[in-house]
């Protein structure tokens, strides 16, 4: 590897003197071939063609393998969120980091791979990861901006407010949980005249177009998207962006990269009887039933960090019955012992369907009567 990027030159008048040179980008693009880097990041890969490797993207909700790497052009493309690029922005998005520099020496900096699939597994449990919780000043203004931003979007566009409210979620919850849908333009040109483009693009809110779109240099990643923002303390911390229905083809939920936080999370802690719940929507068909309900937006729920729920005496469990469901909801009564009370909803029917319901409300509350508490092995 040609680590120490360092050369001694004469200077005039004979005094050696260390001067420190960029990194050569091509020569450690080289050591570093993408398809390692990937899978050291914990993304399992599948062969999905003859120099083409497919897999789940690591910088969105993704549910079908959306995310693609070309081992012979050594890009990566995510046909869900449109993350693209070569190793280097891989790094870069992968690790939060600001510039090519950054993850060259971030690169350098880490154990070249030795063979292919033997890092593989070791997921990215040592690398940073942001948190949604502990934001720099800057960054939870950026953030600020746009949850005012996209709440006044909702209101604007009539299609994306007819969608939400058309799956009977009421005014008084889009207000209080600061619903919002991203029009595609306001994020960017606030944060053009006003400052703070690159923290929003590290952030994830902006992202840089692919090749071939053409316009702005900067894009908004929630463009068209109806925006759950997660509020701490009054503010948006994080954000996850539903597709408006109607729009097949693009992948129903996109977040940030990085860690997920608990949607709801201030309605749930220090409560004594709290509801977890799988689906976005549904989370929104709980609040407007007063719950005490919080969201994992999907199945992959951090068994590590439910010390917050250590006060809950139930922990009743609305979860997707299907496979992924029940797998989640096994490793939740495994975790959670004699607090968990998952419910069984009727088949084919979610929360947010039960919602819609005239006598779906009343329906819940029999089934969550009559829930069943996981037995303890004793
Ligand atoms: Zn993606």
């Amino acid at each position: 590897m040609s680590a120490p990027i360092v050369e001694e030159r004469q200077i005039a008048g004979g005094t050696p003197a260390t001067i420190r040179r960029p990194p050569d980008i091509a020569a450690v693009k080289l050591a570093y071939p993408l398809l390692d880097i990937v899978e050291r990041a914990g993304v399992a890969l599948r062969r999905s063609g003859s120099s083409r490797f497919q897999g789940l993207c690591p910088f969105h909700a993704d549910h079908n393998p959306s995310f693609f790497v070309d081992v012979n052009r050594q890009r990566f493309v995510c046909y869900g969120c449109h993350a693209w690029g070569d190793v280097l922005d891989f790094v870069r998005l992968h690790e939060h980091l600001a510039t090519v520099g950054e993850a060259c020496a971030w690169l350098t900096g880490t154990p070249q791979p030795t063979s292919r699939r033997k890092m593989s597994g070791q997921a990215s449990s040592s690398q940073r990861e942001r948190r949604w919780d502990r934001l720099t000043l800057q960054e939870q203004l950026v953030m600020n901006a746009a949850g005012a931003l996209y709440r006044d979007g909702l209101w604007r566009n009539a299609t994306a407010l007819e969608y939400v409210r058309g799956r009977g979620i009421p005014d008084w919850v889009i207000r209080s949980c600061g619903l919002g849908y991203a029009d595609g333009r306001s994020l960017e040109a606030y944060l053009r005249k006003r400052g703070g483009l690159r923290v929003a693009e590290d952030l994830g809110l902006l992202r840089r177009p692919e090749p071939g779109e053409d316009g702005r240099p900067l894009r908004e990643r929630f463009a068209g998207r109806v925006v759950i923002p997660e509020i701490r303390g009054g503010q948006p911390i994080w954000f996850i962006g539903r597709r408006p229905a109607g729009e097949a083809g693009r992948v129903k939920y996109i977040t940030p990269p990085g860690d997920k936080p608990v949607l709801g999370f201030e309605r749930a802690i220090g409560r004594r009887r709290v509801y977890l719940i799988e689906g976005v929507f549904d989370w929104l068909t709980a609040v407007s039933w007063n719950l005490p309900a919080f969201s994992t937006c999907g199945t992959d729920f951090p068994l590590d960090r439910l010390g917050w729920l250590a006060r809950a005496e139930i922990v009743f469990g609305v979860l997707d019955a299907d496979t992924a469901g029940r797998e989640a909801a096994g490793r939740l009564g495994a975790a959670l012992g004699r607090r968990w009370c998952p419910i069984a909803l009727p088949d084919g029917c979610d929360l947010n369907d039960l919602g819609r319901q005239p006598d779906g409300r009343a329906l819940f509350f029999r089934l969550t009567a009559t829930a069943k508490r996981t037995e303890v092995q004793a």
